[in-house]
């Protein structure tokens, strides 16, 4: 099938990897054109804007941006996909966006005969290049059925949650859920460097027991290396943080220790580590403690 696919960073990268290596002609497009040029250098076909992707591809366009304006922007806006879509095509927004405006972009591209579904993922980049990603998808269930096997090239686990904005909701559990553990994380390692025992030992000893967890297995040897290239970048971890709080304040769903952890991850990005990846929350209890995590 020739597919579109417009946002080619972190995760757009090797997900159009993924989609070649099964066989599938990939269409791409990015405003940045050095993530252009790598992915054409491995046999992608470039389009000159969203609109040209969505003239090209008649059945399938994949988008995989940071937040909702750039989704907005590039599907409802000035040259973006709604205005080159062919009625009956399938969009299939996998970036973390706030699930009220995945339902605006649903109901624009339902005018113009355009399916959609919101599929966000989760497991980073590594599961991203293993094509080993969780998939959680919102819209039609007709609709998933008819791309789950193309998913499933990004993904070991497709699942389908509900109506549109449903794979976001679902995006924003895991975000919480993500935040608070390294910064349990970070705050418990804080205390036993403090007491004098090492980090090394203190993982070693626990991480197979009920404190134990993938964030733990992913984000402490980066912590211990002092490793923060991204990764997941501090500033779409507040984004998604954001989108979590407003929507618990919609919701009547009060978000107290995310809150708190939406703070320490300000007082990062206020700090220069935005682009940092977020296991270098570790540094908000190193400043705070007044010692290195080593
Ligand atoms: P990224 O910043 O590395 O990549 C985003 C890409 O979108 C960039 O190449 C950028 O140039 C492009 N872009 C921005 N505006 C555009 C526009 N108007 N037109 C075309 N391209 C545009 O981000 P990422 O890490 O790849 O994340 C993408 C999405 O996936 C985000 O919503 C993020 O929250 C989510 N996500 C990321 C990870 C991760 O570990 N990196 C994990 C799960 C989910």
């Amino acid at each position: 099938m020739k597919i579109g696919f417009i946002g080619l960073g972190i995760m757009g990268r090797p997900m159009v990897r993924n989609l070649m290596k099964a066989g599938h002609e990939v269409v791409v497009y990015d405003i940045i054109s050095e993530n252009v040029e790598m992915m054409t250098k491995e046999g992608a076909k470039s389009a000159g804007s969203p609109k040209a992707v969505a003239q090209e591809c008649e059945e399938l366009i994949i988008t995989m941006l940071p937040n909702s304006p750039h989704v907005k922007s590039v599907v409802m806006g000035e040259n973006g996909v709604l205005e080159g879509a062919k009625p009956g095509v399938i969009l299939i927004d996998m970036s973390s966006i706030d699930p009220l405006a995945s339902k605006e972009i649903f109901e624009a591209c339902a005018e113009k005969g355009v399916r959609m579904l919101d599929a966000p993922v989760s497991g980073g980049e590594p599961k991203a290049v293993d094509g080993t990603l969780s998939i959680m998808a919102g819209g039609e269930e007709e609709v998933f059925r008819q791309v789950k096997e193309i998913l499933l090239h990004m993904g070991a686990s497709v699942v389908y949650c509900g109506t549109i904005g449903a794979g976001n909701t679902t995006k924003l559990a895991n975000q919480v859920i993500v935040a608070l553990n390294i910064a349990a994380v970070s705050e418990a390692f804080m205390l036993s460097t403090k007491a004098g025992v090492a980090p090394e030992k203190v993982f070693e000893a626990i991480r197979g027991g009920l404190a134990g967890s993938t964030v733990m297995n992913a984000k402490v040897p980066m912590m211990l290396n002092r490793n923060f290239e991204p990764g997941f970048k501090i500033d779409l971890h507040i984004k998604d943080l954001n989108n979590a709080i407003s929507a618990g304040h919609q919701l009547g769903a009060p978000l107290p220790l995310t809150a708190a952890v939406m703070e320490m991850l300000q007082t990062l990005h206020a700090d220069g580590n935005g682009q940092s990846d977020h296991s270098a929350l570790v540094k908000y209890y190193e400043k705070i403690a007044g010692m290195k995590l080593e």
